[in-house]
C-alpha cells in the first residue's frame, strides 16, 4: 500500500496542495490515522479546518474519496475551494448538469473527491456505482445528522452504515463541529467507527468574551454593544420580521446595518453578504441562515437577540467572532418568553423526540441561569475539563449576586395555582404584593391566602424569579400568555428544591470591554 509513502510526504503535500506551512490542532493526527486506513470520528469546532482532514488524504491516496454532505450549497462551497487548490473534485446533485461526465471520471479513477448527498448515496444504483469505481475513503460531513441526539437528525444518514459495510476495506472519516458526549457515542455506533477512533479538538476560544443577560431593553442593550465595538458584528434574531425591525432600528449613527434572511431576494442577500465581508465596521442583523461558509476573520461581536436553539448552535454561532484571534465578544440577550415558547414547541414534538429536546433546553437554561463561569459550562458540555473560572466571561469578570429565593418561589407558585393557572405575571405580582387593583378585587383574588404575602423587600425578586422558573420549566406559559405550573414546580412547592436567583450586576457592566464603566 502507498499509505506509508504518503505519510512520509505529509508536510510537503500539505504545502503543495493548500499552501499551508503547518497543520493546525488535531488535523495531523486525523490525517495520519486516515492514511493508516483507520476509521475516525473527528470532532472539531467550526473554523478548525475539517475539510483538510479528508481533502489531503483524498489527494494522497489512490482512488476517490466519497464525501457525504447534507446541503447542496455547502457542497458547492467546498467543491469550489477544493478546485481552487487544484484538487480534482465533482459533485453529484440534481443541481449538477454534468452528472454523466462525473460518473465517467469517477469510474476512471480521475477524481480525488466526489460530493454526494445522503439521499442519493443510499440509493441502490449509487451502491452499484461505488462497486465499479476505485475508492479511497468515505468522508461523512456534518456527521451529527446521523444521531437522533444531535440537533439536526436526518433519517437518510442512517442508510449510510449498510452502504459502508459493503466496502469494509474503505475507511470512514466522520466529521462534526457539534457533538456532546452522548451524540458522539451515538455517531460512533451508527457509523461503525471504533471508540478509539474518536479525536476531539480543543473547543476553547479564549479570545471570545461571553456575556449573557436578560433582554430587558434590547435596542438599548444592542446599541451600547455597537457603540463599544466599532468593528464588524453580527446580530442574530429569531424571525425575519425581527431581523427587519432590528436592522431598521439599529441603523444610523454612521454605521451600516443591513438585514439578512431567507425571505430576501437572492441578489439582495448576496449583495448584503458581500458588503459585510468587505466591510470594516458593518453590522449584519440576520437569522441563523447567515454565517455558514462565510470566512470573515475580523468579526468583533456576535449578539443573540434571543435564545439560540441549543448550546451547540450557540457555540457555533458565537464562534464566528474573533477568528483572527483578536479580542471579540459574544452577547446573548434572553427572555423568559424564549423558554416559554421553546417548552411549548417541545410539547408538540413526537414523544420519542421530547427527552433529547428537553435535555437541550435544560442545558441552555443552566448556561443562562448560572452564576458561575460561562466558558466552563460550554467546555464541559463538549466533554472538556476546564478550570473553574476563565476570567473572560461576564460572571468571572464580575460575580453576580445570588439570592436564595425559595420562599418567594413557593409564594409565586402558590399564587399561580390558587388563581387557576391562567393569569400573567403582572396580575400575579399585584395579588402577591396586595395591590388594591379593580381586576384583583373583581376576581376575588384579594380573598386568597396568597394576597399580599410578598413584602416590599422581596417584591423585586418576582420578575427574575419568574424568569428563572420559566427557564427551568417550573412555570410554563399558557396559550393566552398566562402562567401555569410545570414539571419542577411540585418539588419546589414541597420544599425539596431550592431556587437560587441570579441578580445581574448593573447594566453598565455588561458593556463587556476593558473593565467597568
Ligand atoms: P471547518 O470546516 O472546520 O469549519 P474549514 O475546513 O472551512 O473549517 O477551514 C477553515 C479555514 O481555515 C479555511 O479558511 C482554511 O483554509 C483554513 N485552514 C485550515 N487548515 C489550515 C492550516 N493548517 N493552516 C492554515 N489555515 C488553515
Ligand atoms: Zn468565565
Amino acid at each position: 500500500m502507498p499509505q506509508s509513502a504518503a505519510v512520509d510526504r505529509l508536510p510537503e503535500a500539505l504545502h503543495a496542495t493548500f499552501g499551508f506551512n503547518a497543520f493546525r490542532g488535531v488535523q495531523e493526527q486525523v490525517v495520519r490515522r486516515v492514511l493508516g486506513g483507520a476509521s475516525t470520528l473527528a470532532v472539531m469546532p467550526t473554523g478548525a479546518g475539517k475539510s483538510l482532514t479528508y481533502q489531503l488524504p483524498a489527494v494522497l491516496l489512490p482512488g476517490t474519496c466519497v464525501v457525504i454532505s447534507p446541503l447542496i450549497a455547502l457542497m458547492h462551497d467546498q467543491l469550489r475551494s477544493a478546485e481552487a487548490n487544484g484538487i480534482r473534485a465533482a459533485a453529484l446533485t440534481s443541481a449538477d448538469l454534468d452528472r454523466e461526465q462525473t460518473i465517467d471520471r469517477f469510474r476512471a479513477g480521475e477524481l480525488d473527491l466526489l460530493y454526494v448527498a445522503p439521499e442519493r448515496a443510499s440509493q441502490p444504483h449509487f451502491r452499484d456505482l461505488l462497486g465499479r469505481a476505485p475508492l479511497s475513503l468515505f468522508a461523512i460531513d456534518e456527521a451529527h445528522c446521523v444521531s437522533e441526539w444531535g440537533h439536526d437528525f436526518r433519517p437518510d444518514y442512517r442508510l449510510l452504515r449498510p452502504l459502508f459495510d459493503e466496502f469494509p476495506e474503505v475507511p470512514r472519516l466522520a466529521l462534526t463541529a457539534t457533538a456532546d458526549a452522548h451524540t458522539r457515542a451515538d455517531i460512533l455506533t451508527q457509523l461503525g467507527i471504533p471508540g478509539e477512533g474518536l479525536i476531539v479538538a480543543g473547543f476553547d476560544r479564549p479570545n471570545i468574551r461571553y456575556v449573557i443577560q436578560p433582554r430587558d431593553q434590547p435596542v438599548r442593550q444592542l446599541s451600547r454593544l455597537m457603540a463599544d465595538h466599532p468593528g464588524p458584528g453580527i446580530v442574530y434574531a429569531q424571525t425575519r420580521a425581527q431581523v427587519e425591525r432590528l436592522a431598521e432600528t439599529l441603523s444610523g449613527g454612521g454605521r451600516t446595518v443591513l438585514p439578512y434572511h431567507a425571505g430576501l431576494a437572492p441578489e439582495v442577500r448576496a449583495a448584503n453578504q458581500a458588503a459585510f465581508v468587505a466591510s470594516e465596521d458593518m453590522v449584519m442583523v440576520a437569522t441563523i441562515a447567515f454565517g455558514m461558509g462565510i470566512d470573515k476573520p475580523d468579526v468583533r461581536f456576535v449578539a443573540h437577540a434571543g435564545l439560540p436553539k441549543s448550546i451547540e448552535a450557540y457555540y457555533q454561532e458565537t464562534g464566528r467572532a474573533g477568528r483572527d484571534g483578536d479580542p471579540a465578544i459574544a452577547v446573548m440577550l434572553w427572555g423568559a418568553d424564549d423558554f416559554a415558547r421553546a417548552r411549548q414547541r417541545l410539547g408538540e414534538l413526537e414523544p420519542d423526540r421530547q427527552p433529547g429536546e428537553r435535555q437541550r433546553l435544560d442545558a441552555l437554561a443552566s448556561l443562562v441561569e448560572t452564576a458561575g463561569c460561562r466558558r466552563a459550562i460550554l467546555l464541559r458540555h463538549f466533554g472538556e475539563t476546564p478550570p473553574e473560572r476563565c476570567g473572560n466571561c461576564d460572571n468571572c469578570l464580575e460575580a453576580p449576586g445570588v439570592v436564595d429565593a425559595t420562599d418567594t418561589a413557593r409564594k409565586l407558585l402558590s399564587a399561580v395555582y390558587r388563581t387557576g393557572q391562567s393569569y400573567g405575571l403582572g396580575h400575579l405580582e399585584k395579588v402577591l404584593t396586595g395591590a388594591s387593583d379593580p381586576r384583583v378585587i373583581e376576581r376575588g383574588h384579594d380573598q386568597l391566602s396568597v394576597f399580599g404575602i410578598v413584602g416590599a423587600e422581596e417584591a423585586h425578586l418576582i420578575r427574575p424569579l419568574a424568569r428563572a422558573l420559566q427557564a427551568r420549566g417550573a412555570l410554563l406559559s399558557t396559550e393566552h400568555g398566562g402562567l401555569m405550573l410545570g414539571g419542577d414546580a411540585r418539588a419546589i412547592l414541597r420544599g425539596d428544591d431550592a431556587v437560587l436567583v441570579v441578580v445581574p450586576p448593573r447594566r453598565e457592566k455588561v458593556r463587556g470591554k476593558r473593565g467597568g464603566p
